[in-house]
């Protein structure tokens, strides 16, 4: 018997065993700690921030170089595990795995560079989808792109910023 309940969501670790067994490929202890490493990240990380990470987690118990490195990054975008976001082209892992074929968009905060995957609804997508297709006869398949913005809390500040300034500001001089 599963101790899970049925509203266990299962996590970027659980999901990524899954894939990796379903698709036959080894699972390696580096590969294990790669994955440890990405799964706490908010931020897309580079290739030498997750070398350091990975090898931090192997505490020397195995060596990893940047081509092995690389070449897992390779194996994951192509299933789907992480996502590449630009315009760092850092990896973030993937946090909609259990969600395959739905569309999704990547938000990305160009004042703090933290990234989201979002779920995007089919009756938001399907406008989008139409326009596409009817307007420049593309067919879009790859449901996962990239809008660059200001999130939440950097707005926050922002808006708390311009007060600031507002208050501070010299008051015309009267003529
Ligand atoms: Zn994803
Ligand atoms: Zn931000
Ligand atoms: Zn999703």
């Amino acid at each position: 018997m599963t101790t899970f309940s049925h509203h266990h969501h299962p996590s970027f670790q659980e999901l990524c065993l899954k894939t990796l067994k379903e698709s036959g490929a080894r699972l390696t202890r580096a590969r294990m700690a790669l994955i440890e490493s990405l799964e706490s990240a908010r931020e897309p990380l580079a290739p030498k921030e997750i070398l350091q990470k990975t090898q931090d987690r192997l505490k020397g118990q195995e060596t990893v170089d940047s081509v092995t490195i690389y070449r897992i990054l390779d194996r994951f975008c192509e299933l789907g595990l992480v996502h590449q976001v630009a315009p760092s082209g850092g990896y973030l892992a993937c946090t909609h795995l259990a969600c395959t074929e739905q569309p999704h968009i990547m938000t990305y905060c160009t004042q703090c560079r933290q990234a989201d995957e979002i779920h995007v609804p089919d009756e938001v997508m399907a406008p989008l989808l139409w326009f596409l297709r009817s307007q420049n006869k593309f067919e879009a398949k790859k449901h996962l792109f990239q809008l660059d913005g200001t999130c939440a809390s950097c707005r926050q500040d922002l808006r708390v910023k311009a007060f600031a300034t507002s208050e501070e500001a010299p008051t015309e001089p009267l003529s």
